[in-house]
C-alpha cells in the first residue's frame, strides 16, 4: 500500500477524550473515529487489523472442527421471552419496534437464536456433537462506555455454541474450546491467563475468563505466581494454564485460597474471552432436543464461548506500546514493514524504494510505503506511531551507496544495511 493512496488520518496531538493508551493510539493512528458514545467507525488500518485478528481466530476454530454460521443482528423478542431472559437481561438490551409494532432487539449475545436453529434443524444424536460459531456485531447498551473499543456499546464478537448429547461430552467440548482459546491467543502474540469466573447473565455452572494483564484492565484477578514464572521462562503450556490457581475477583475467597499469600498475585486484567458450560438451561427452556439410540428425547447439553475481537485490539495495544506509539506483534501487524522514503524526488531514494516495494509485494509481505512529501520528522513519527515491526528508511546519504537504514520498532535498534540484507531480515 502506498501512503499517498491510503486513508490514514493521523492526529499529531493527543485527543483529550481518551484516557487510556490504546484508545489514544487508535485515534492518533487513524484506526477509528467515534460516531457517538460507545459507537465507532473503523477506518482502513482499523479494518485491516480487525480482519487479521478475525482470520487468526477463524483458523483456530476451523482447525478445532467448529463450523461458521452468520446469525442476524436483529432478533424477534419472543425467543427471549421463551428463554426467560427478556426481563432478566435489563437495560443493556436495546429493543425497538418494526412498522407492524412487533418487538425486535439488537443481539447482545446469541444463545436463543442458535438454540432455535438447533431445534429446527438437528433431530438425532447422530448429528452431535456440533459447535457453531459466528463473527458478528453485538450491541449492549453499556451504562458507561469507555476506553474506546475496549468497552463499546457496538462491538465485534466471535461467539461459539456447542451442542452435545450428555454432560461428559459437553465438558469435552468445553475443554477442547479452552485449548483452542489457549492456542488462538498464543498465535495472536498475546499472553493470557484463564481465571475461574462467575457465569453471570449467561448462566451455567462452569466458566473461565481469559485475561490480558494490563494496569488499565477493568477486572481484578488473583493467581499463583507460577504463572508469571512460566511466562518469564517462556514455558507456559496448556497443562500449566489449566491447573494453575487463577480466579476472578468475585470467585476468589481469601479464606479458602489454596495458594499461600506470598505466592498469590493480584493484578488488573482485560477480559478478552470467556468460556461457559451451560448444561440444558437454554435447550430446556426452548425445548431443543434430539432423540437418542432408544428413541428418547434428550435436551442438548450446551456450552458457549466468546472472544471480543474489537476489544482484543485495545488489549493488544495496551500490552504493546511505548510513548511513541503502537508496537504491533508480528502476528497481527497491519503492516509488517513501514518503508519510508525521506526524499521523494531524489533519484536514488525513489529507485531503491520502488525496488523494495515491488519485492515486498511479490513476497506478500504487507508494506506501507510512505511516498508522501511530508517532512522527515513527521514521516518518522508516523512510522513509530503506527507501529509496524520493521521500518526501512531510505535517505539520500545511504541511498547514494545503495544502502538503507533498517529499524526494529520494538527495541529501536537501527543498522545501515544493503537492500538485500534488509529484505531478507523483514521477510524472515
Ligand atoms: P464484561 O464483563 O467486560 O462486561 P462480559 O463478561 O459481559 O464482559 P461476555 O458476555 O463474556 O462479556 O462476552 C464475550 C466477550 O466479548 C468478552 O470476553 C469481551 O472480550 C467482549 N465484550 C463484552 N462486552 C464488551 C463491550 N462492551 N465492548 C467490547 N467488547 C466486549
Ligand atoms: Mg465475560
Amino acid at each position: 500500500m502506498r501512503l499517498s493512496n491510503y486513508f490514514l488520518p493521523i492526529l499529531k496531538e493527543n485527543p483529550n477524550d481518551a484516557s487510556v493508551a490504546s484508545h489514544r493510539l487508535m485515534l492518533r493512528a487513524g484506526m477509528i473515529r467515534q460516531l457517538t458514545s460507545g459507537i465507532y467507525n473503523w477506518l482502513p488500518m482499523g479494518v485491516n487489523i480487525l480482519q487479521k485478528i478475525s482470520n487468526i481466530v477463524r483458523d483456530g476454530l476451523n482447525k478445532a472442527g467448529c463450523v461458521e454460521i452468520l446469525m442476524s443482528c436483529l432478533q424477534p423478542d419472543d425467543l427471549w421471552v421463551e428463554s426467560g431472559r427478556f426481563d432478566a437481561y435489563g437495560k443493556e438490551l436495546l429493543t425497538m419496534k418494526d412498522r407492524h409494532d412487533r418487538n425486535l432487539l439488537f443481539s447482545p449475545t446469541n444463545e436463543e437464536v442458535v438454540t432455535d436453529i438447533f431445534r429446527k434443524n438437528i433431530n438425532s444424536y447422530k448429528e452431535l456433537p456440533v459447535t457453531m460459531y459466528q463473527m458478528q456485531w453485538k450491541f449492549r447498551d453499556e451504562i458507561r462506555p469507555r476506553f474506546g473499543v475496549m468497552r463499546g456499546r457496538e462491538f465485534l464478537m466471535k461467539d461459539a455454541y456447542s451442542f452435545d448429547i450428555d454432560k461428559e461430552s459437553a465438558i469435552k467440548s468445553y475443554d477442547k474450546m479452552f485449548e483452542t482459546y489457549f492456542n488462538i491467543f498464543k498465535s495472536l502474540g498475546l499472553n493470557t491467563i484463564a481465571v475461574r469466573a462467575d457465569s453471570g447473565q449467561i448462566g451455567g455452572d462452569l466458566s473461565q475468563e481469559f485475561h490480558v494483564i494490563a494496569d488499565t484492565g477493568e477486572s481484578t484477578i488473583y493467581y499463583d505466581i507460577a504463572y508469571d514464572e512460566a511466562i518469564k521462562n517462556s514455558s507456559l503450556d496448556l497443562a500449566t494454564m489449566r491447573n494453575i490457581y487463577a480466579a476472578a475477583d468475585e470467585m476468589h475467597d481469601p479464606d479458602n485460597c489454596p495458594v499461600p499469600a506470598e505466592r498469590l498475585v493480584a493484578k488488573r486484567g482485560i477480559e478478552v474471552g470467556q468460556v461457559f458450560y451451560l448444561g440444558d438451561k437454554y435447550s430446556k427452556a426452548l425445548n431443543a432436543y434430539v432423540t437418542n439410540q432408544n428413541g428418547e428425547k434428550i435436551y442438548a447439553q450446551m456450552g458457549c464461548y466468546g472472544i471480543g475481537i474489537s476489544r482484543l485490539i485495545g488489549a493488544i495495544i495496551e500490552a504493546n506500546h511505548d510513548e511513541k506509539g503502537i508496537i504491533w506483534p508480528v502476528e497481527v501487524a497491519p503492516f509488517i514493514v513501514s518503508l519510508v522514503n525521506l526524499k521523494v524526488g531524489d533519484g536514488s531514494c525513489d529507485d531503491i524504494c520502488e525496488k523494495i516495494y515491488l519485492q515486498l509485494n511479490n513476497a506478500k509481505v504487507d508494506v506501507l510505503y510512505d511516498d508522501t512529501t511530508n517532512s522527515v520528522g513527521s514521516k518518522l513519527a508516523t512510522a513509530d506511531l503506527i507501529g509496524s515491526p520493521w521500518q526501512i528508511i531510505v535517505g539520500p546519504k545511504s541511498a547514494a551507496n545503495n544502502m538503507v537504514e533498517l529499524k526494529f520498532r520494538r527495541t529501536g535498534e537501527k543498522e545501515i544495511v544493503s537492500i538485500e540484507s534488509a529484505l531478507s531480515k523483514v521477510c524472515a
